[in-house]
């Protein structure tokens, strides 16, 4: 039972600064990943990262994009999902080949970061923030990041079944100065809290959200927000490419098409190749960039 569609659904409840959302994605899921073999576990696990990046884009204010990475020295190098303003998600991970379709993300961690990247479209600066990873699970690793970094209270649940990722946020909106959290306030983050503990992996994975929340939270005053449509986006382009080739300098291509009679250059997101032979790596060294390059291409 799968039949809702991928999308992020915010919601608040009523007078308070409690909010949240909840997201579902299937064929975000397997569009994402659909060029890409990787142990089951660890498919798993980027799952649950894609289903968070979509939750902690949606409390952003600006319009740009959240890069969530897991990085470690042992036998998992890296995991990586990118979600737009848009909630167009791609997602990537590299391992080592020892790694078994039954090893749980966790055990295959040494040394670990969990490191946010939020990119701003427009004007503003690039903000990354990297943290040791601590917690035994992905949503663990997440919450602690934000009471760390960002002061905010946020509890995350998320699950990954291997076809399609859900996940589910809440927020306890930090005090200002006019807005001052009161007892009722706490009262509220703490129930709804405790109701979403009892949540399962299944309801979670199989229901739609304003059944979920309904279910969960029948007692509270629950304003739910227009649905946002979430989709499998890969940014890549020639132009990118060509860009951060370019940084490359003329001596490390020119050396390569010696070498091998051209560039090859395969975006590890979505799978496409690009190829530039010597004429389009003369011509690219040339030319001004085209547009700034992406700092999403790494
Ligand atoms: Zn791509």
């Amino acid at each position: 039972m799968e039949n809702h569609q991928d999308a992020l659904q915010r919601f608040v409840f009523e007078s308070t600064p409690v909010r949240g959302n909840i997201v579902n994605l299937s064929q975000t899921f397997k569009q994402a990943l659909h060029q890409q073999q990787m142990p089951t576990g660890l498919r798993r696990s980027l799952g649950e990262l894609m289903a968070a990046s979509a939750l902690l884009s949606a409390t952003l204010k600006m319009r740009g994009s959240l890069v969530l990475q897991i990085q470690s020295k042992g036998l998992l190098k890296l995991l990586v999902v990118e979600c737009n303003s848009d909630f167009g998600i791609r997602a990537t991970a590299k391992w080592d080949e020892a790694v078994t379709d039954t090893q749980d993300l966790f055990e295959l961690i040494e040394q670990g970061q969990c490191m946010i990247t939020l990119d701003p479209k427009d004007e503003g600066q690039a903000y990354q923030g990297i943290v040791p990873l601590e917690g035994n699970s992905i949503s663990e690793v997440l919450e602690n990041y934000m009471l760390r970094s960002e002061q905010i209270d946020t509890r995350i649940w998320l699950s990954c079944n291997g076809e399609s990722a859900t996940g589910m946020l809440l927020q306890k909106l930090p005090e200002t100065v006019n807005q001052i959290t009161t007892t009722h306030d706490l009262d509220t983050w703490n129930r709804v809290c405790q109701l979403a503990n009892t949540l399962t992996d299944s309801e979670l994975l199989n229901l739609p959200a304003e059944t979920l929340l309904t279910r969960l939270f029948h007692q509270e005053e629950v304003r739910l927000f227009e649905q946002s449509p979430t989709q499998f986006y890969c940014s890549c382009s020639r132009v990118s490419v060509a860009n951060m080739l370019r940084m490359l300098g003329s001596e490390e291509l020119e050396s390569i098409i010696e070498e091998r009679g051209e560039i090859e250059v395969n975006c590890d997101f979505c799978n496409t190749l690009y190829r530039f032979d010597k004429i389009d790596a003369a011509q690219l060294l040339a030319a001004e960039p085209l547009n700034p390059p992406s700092s999403a291409m790494h």
